[in-house]
C-alpha cells in the first residue's frame, strides 16, 4: 500500500491546505494528515480542535485519515511505516525551508523518508494560516480562505460576532 503523511500546523486549515490534501490523496492509497503538536507555539486552535476541524473538512475524502504527533517526524513516520512526506510549495520563499527539512529528514531516516512536493494552485498561492488569523483578528473577510464552518469558529475564537 502506498501511503504518505502530510504534516503541518493547520492553525487553521485553509483552502490551500485542502487543495494539497485533495490532490495528494488522489495519488496515494492512504494519506495521513497529521497535526504537529508544537509546544513552542501558542496556537489559535488546540491540537484536538484542529484534528476535529480537519476531520470535518475532509469527511468526503475516504482515504484521508487525521492524526496528531509530537517529536521528530522521522520517528512518527517510522512508527506508521510511512516513507513519503507530502508538503506544499507556494513560492520560492517556501523552497529553502522545505528543502532543508526534506534533506534533514532523509539524513535522519538514513534515506528511508522522502518528501514529495505539490505546487500550490495559483488561486491559493497567497494564502497562509498566518494571514487568515491576522485578517480575522481585525474582523476582515476570510470567506475565500477557509470553509464556512471554520470561518465561524475563527471569529468566535476572536470574540467577533459575525
Ligand atoms: P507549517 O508546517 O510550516 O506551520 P502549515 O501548517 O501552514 O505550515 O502548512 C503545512 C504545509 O502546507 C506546508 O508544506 C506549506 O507550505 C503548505 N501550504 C500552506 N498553505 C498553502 C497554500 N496556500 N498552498 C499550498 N501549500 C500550502
Amino acid at each position: 500500500m502506498k501511503n504518505a503523511i502530510y504534516p503541518g500546523s493547520f492553525d487553521p486549515v485553509t483552502y490551500g491546505h485542502l487543495d494539497i490534501i485533495r490532490r495528494s490523496a488522489s495519488v496515494f492509497d492512504e494519506l495521513i494528515v497529521s497535526v504537529l503538536n508544537n509546544v513552542k507555539k501558542t496556537p489559535l486552535f488546540s491540537v484536538e480542535e484542529r484534528v476535529k476541524i480537519l476531520e470535518k473538512a475532509t469527511e468526503d475524502i475516504p482515504n484521508v485519515k487525521i492524526e496528531s504527533f509530537s517529536g521528530l517526524l522521522v520517528d512518527y513516520a517510522r512508527a506508521r511505516d510511512v516513507h513519503v512526506i507530502v508538503r506544499g510549495l507556494r513560492a520560492i520563499t517556501d523552497f529553502e525551508y522545505e528543502l532543508q527539512n526534506a534533506q534533514t529528514n532523509r539524513l535522519l531516516s538514513k534515506g528511508a523518508l522522502d518528501t514529495m512536493f505539490f505546487t500550490t494552485s495559483l488561486e491559493y498561492a497567497y494564502l497562509s494560516s498566518t494571514t487568515v488569523r491576522e485578517i480575522a483578528s481585525f474582523g476582515g473577510d476570510i470567506s475565500g480562505c477557509v470553509p464556512d464552518f471554520v470561518e465561524k469558529m475563527i471569529f468566535s475564537k476572536f470574540g467577533i460576532p459575525k
